[in-house]
């Protein structure tokens, strides 16, 4: 994807804050400048997003997910994480190139980074009837 602002971070053509590498997958410095410590994973590879990512390369955006999150736990001073995927426009996406946030935790950090749901609108069992398996 020419025209891909994460596809130019991953080849190194736009520059990033770098928090982590590997062969497949790259954790950086979120510039929103909106939370302490907000970081992006992406895989090197472009995918639009969870939806369209093979297996493997999921699994390896995933490990490094785990990798940075223990980093900031075990020494970096956090506490936990919360980890945050926009697939599709319909969920908030806006770069499309597949990226999972993390949000690094203290406790009693009072930052809100769980949505506020208004309530489901459809009953229960018929939207388990749908989605079932
Ligand atoms: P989303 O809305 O889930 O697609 O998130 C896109 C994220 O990319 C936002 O949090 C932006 O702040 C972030 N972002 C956009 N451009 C850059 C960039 N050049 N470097 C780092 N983060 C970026
Ligand atoms: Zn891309």
């Amino acid at each position: 994807m020419n025209d891909c602002i994460f596809c130019k971070i991953a080849s190194g053509e736009i520059p990033c804050m770098k928090v982590y590498e590997d062969n497949r997958t790259l954790a950086f410095m979120d510039i929103a400048k909106d939370v302490d410590g907000h970081i992006l994973v992406v895989p090197k590879k472009h995918f639009k997003n969870v939806l369209d990512c093979d297996e493997e390369t999921l699994y390896a955006v995933m490990k490094t997910v785990k990798t940075v999150s223990n980093h900031l736990t075990e020494q970096c001073g956090y506490d936990g994480v919360n980890l945050l995927n926009a697939s599709d426009e319909s969920a908030g996406q806006s770069v499309p190139h597949l990226h999972i946030h993390i949000i690094p935790r203290k406790r009693n950090d009072g930052i809100d980074a769980w949505p506020r749901f208004e309530g489901a609108r459809e009953d229960i069992q018929t939207v388990f009837e749908k989605v079932k398996m």
